[in-house]
């Protein structure tokens, strides 16, 4: 098929994520058919510098034969066999050990699901399980903050934040949502200092408000990811901690994005200092090769449901794929051999921090924030009382084309871009993306005016 006809098949009988399905068939969709290291190719053989990694997944890029080899050579071995049953297979065994090498000290138990949705469902069973085995049942309530993203799934969209998604569902009746430490968009006239403490306080408020003996569990992203690139002031996480220490709550943190070195430490916990009680993963713990999630537990949480005896009755065909599992043991092991993490943390990440800065300059970047290899930029048409152009948020989608005909795949939600380059990126490639977003916004300051 040419790429008319591929764009009409694709419109007659594919359902895309996240689509509005009326408009996919006017534009067309772009058709992605290779890519190499960082960066990706349509079938117009236009390259492009893939400023998301994919889906915040592809974080090594997209040329590592270790991973489809491990994951080729296991098809050819043994495909598929399930952990029911008294089960288990090689790999889910080694990659179980690597996990609790890679993460927290006090996490030493995985449970292996298909993606990141279906590992916050998991979450919700693990926290309720836990609470029955304490014989505190009254503790049901789960607190997630507004704007969050923690999945597709009837609980993994319950415990997100987003109101667009909330109007299309009816959410599980269990979770409450507080505020985001969003300072530029919600911020006012605090300072991040004090409007970190203050977006940590509202957690107080509302368990006060609930009544700690209701409370199960706060969730959260140590950054949010998918709603903005919301990094959180340095005030804030210190501030959870201490309303979290004063209460008999368990932490999830949402590691699904940050998870594996985007921060330059291994997980958002180790670079907030924060002790979760489970942690969800996905995306790239396999780069992106192969669908694999799971949720780390801790050993308070892992000591209470394995020692009590009864079934849990939760799990799914694919936990624990052998060959999703060799994906993610040839992933860890190149982050490991190639020390990626330390570089980010070291060299590329600060090098983006100081690049990405300059791009605060811009006359319609309202602010420029990064930290390790994330960033974004809040487009604004007045920077001083931080005015967007318009309702629609037009600046956002005008700037992301922009950007993909300068070479750059950047992400726009409302008007504030995002990016989430691949880890391999080197400096002259941070220099590249730097370059073809200055561009893409000058593009976009033209169009929008
Ligand atoms: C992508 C994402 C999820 C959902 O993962 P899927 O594999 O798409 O189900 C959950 N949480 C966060 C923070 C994510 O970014």
């Amino acid at each position: 098929m040419n790429k008319n006809q591929l764009q009409q098949h694709d419109r007659e009988h594919l359902l895309h994520p996240f689509t509005d399905f009326s408009d996919l068939g006017k534009q067309g969709t772009r058709v992605i058919t290779s890519a190499e290291g960082a960066y990706i190719t349509d079938i117009d053989g236009h390259t492009m510098l893939d400023g998301m990694s994919g889906l915040w997944c592809c974080n090594l890029g997209y040329s590592r034969r270790e991973i489809s080899e491990a994951i080729y050579e296991q098809l050819n071995k043994l495909p598929f066999y399930n952990s029911f049953f008294q089960c288990t297979t090689v790999p889910s065994i080694e990659l179980a050990d690597l996990l609790a090498e890679v993460t927290p000290a006090h996490m030493n138990n995985v449970f292996f699901t298909g993606s990141g949705s279906e590992a916050n469902d998991t979450n919700l069973r693990i926290i309720r399980r836990y609470w029955d085995l304490k014989e505190q049942p009254k503790k049901r309530i789960v607190i997630s903050r507004k704007n969050a993203y923690h999945g597709s799934t009837i609980g993994g969209a319950s415990l997100g934040g987003m109101s667009g998604m909330h109007k299309q569902f009816q959410g599980l009746d269990y979770i409450e949502h507080i505020q985001q430490p969003y300072w530029f968009g919600e911020g006012g006239d605090m300072s991040p200092e004090e409007f970190g403490v203050h977006a940590a306080r509202s957690l107080d408020e509302k368990i006060q408000e609930l009544g700690p003996d209701n409370v199960a569990a706060f969730i959260a992203e140590p950054i949010q990811g998918a709603g903005g690139v919301i990094i959180p002031p340095e005030t804030y996480w210190p501030e959870v901690k201490k309303v979290l220490d004063q209460y008999d709550i368990l932490l999830v943190m949402d590691e699904v994005i940050f998870g594996f070195g985007r921060t330059g430490e291994w997980f958002g916990a180790d670079y907030y200092g924060m002790k979760p009680d489970l942690m969800t993963f996905a995306k790239a713990v396999t780069n992106g090769y192969f669908p694999l999630g799971g949720t780390m537990v801790s050993d308070r949480v892992a000591d209470v449901i394995k020692a009590k005896g009864g079934e849990f009755t939760h799990g799914y065909t694919y936990s624990a794929h052998p060959a999703a599992c060799m994906a993610g043991i040839a992933t860890l092991n190149i982050l490991r051999e190639e020390k990626i993490i330390e570089t980010v943390r070291d060299t590329t990440g600060p090098y983006l921090a100081k690049r990405w800065a300059e791009l605060a300059d811009h006359p319609i970047v309202g602010e420029a924030r990064s930290l390790g290899l994330v960033g974004a930029l809040e487009l604004v048409k007045d920077k001083g009382s931080r005015a967007r152009f318009d309702d629609q948020c037009t600046a956002g989608g005008v700037c992301r084309d922009m950007s993909i005909k300068n070479g750059l795949v950047m992400r726009a939600t409302g008007d504030t871009m995002i990016i989430a380059p691949p880890l391999i990126l080197t400096t002259e490639q941070i220099d590249e993306l730097v370059e073809k977003a200055h561009r893409a916004l000058d593009d976009t300051a033209r169009a929008m005016a």
